[in-house]
């Protein structure tokens, strides 16, 4: 069993990296990848410990971005690079966009009544890659909410009065950071787009285009014709596949490490066929 797709306290999810690997032993995971917002800080203590307990180590992070006006495409990349210096630099950017954004937000809910303070943010963010989760567990937290998803549905989602959109690299950028880093760009859960079946195919064409080497079929809220037709999207584009539950701890409930893999018991094949694919 295999898991491609997990969060750490690097970006938001709520075990360390340390905690995660030793979780995904204890699960009896064969191989886990770590695949955190915008960041590859929790890496080297996930490698480590993985290294330590046994387990294969995959490398990642998890990029958004826009493509033709479309935005939140989710790109993974494997095996990464963590030291690239190209990748340090986009990761940089996207940081300091991450906090001025977190700023801006907090500045529109003071102006809607909603008092908070950006220290407040700053300390659920506990360093790690800023965002709306860190803002919704500030907003629990001075119980402007009862919990997380109230505090997203109240302020934070698309439409909400606090929603700013995030900066995002193009998928072209994504990409480009990404194999120039050594690494392997892998379309995330397709599904979540909400595209037709025809835009679909034109996003992966174009993507296939721009050197995307896999599509996350095997993603743990999948339904089963998602994954039979990201499973055609591959084999058209000659793509790779690879899944993983998404998992973020706490902070999205329901979702359990291994889980893609529990319904469909990912083989480690998977693994070795990314790795295939490193430029
Ligand atoms: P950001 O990158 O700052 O835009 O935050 C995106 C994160 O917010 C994702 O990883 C989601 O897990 C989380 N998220 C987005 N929408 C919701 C929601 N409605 N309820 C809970 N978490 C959400
Ligand atoms: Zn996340
Ligand atoms: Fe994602
Ligand atoms: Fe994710």
């Amino acid at each position: 069993m295999i898991d491609l797709h997990a969060h750490s306290t690097a970006s938001d999810g709520t075990l360390a990296p340390g905690e995660l690997v030793q979780l995904a032993h204890d699960k009896g995971l064969e191989a886990l990848a770590l695949t955190d917002h915008d960041t590859v800080g929790g890496l080297v203590e996930a490698s480590a410990g993985a290294a330590r307990l046994g387990l294969r180590f995959v490398p990642g992070l998890e990029l958004s971005a826009k493509w033709n006006g479309l935005s939140e495409v989710h790109v993974l990349g494997y095996c990464v690079n963590a030291e690239c210096g190209r990748l340090s630099e986009a990761l940089r950017w996207l940081r300091s966009c991450r906090r001025q954004r977190a700023e801006e937000i907090v500045e529109k809910l003071n102006r809607l009544g909603v008092s908070l303070e950006f220290d407040r943010v700053l300390a659920a963010a506990r360093g790690s890659s800023l965002g709306r989760p860190h803002l919704a567990a500030a907003l629990v937290q001075a119980r402007h909410a009862a919990d997380l998803a109230e505090a997203f549905r109240l302020w934070l989602v698309p439409g909400a009065p606090a929603y700013i959109e995030k900066q995002q690299l193009t998928t072209a950028e994504a990409l480009e950071v990404i194999r120039g880093s050594g690494g392997v760009p892998v379309l995330a859960h397709p599904a979540t787009l909400q595209l037709d079946s025809e835009r679909l195919a034109k996003l992966v064409s174009a993507l296939a285009e721009q050197g995307l080497s896999g599509l996350e079929a095997y993603w743990s809220r999948h339904t089963e014709g998602e994954v039979r037709y990201c499973e055609e999207l591959a084999r058209t584009y000659r793509l790779v596949v690879t899944g993983g539950s998404d998992f973020h701890g706490q902070n999205k409930p329901g979702i359990e490490l291994g889980m893609a893999a529990g319904r469909r018991d990912l083989p480690m094949k998977l693994v070795d066929e990314l790795e295939q694919r490193r430029p």
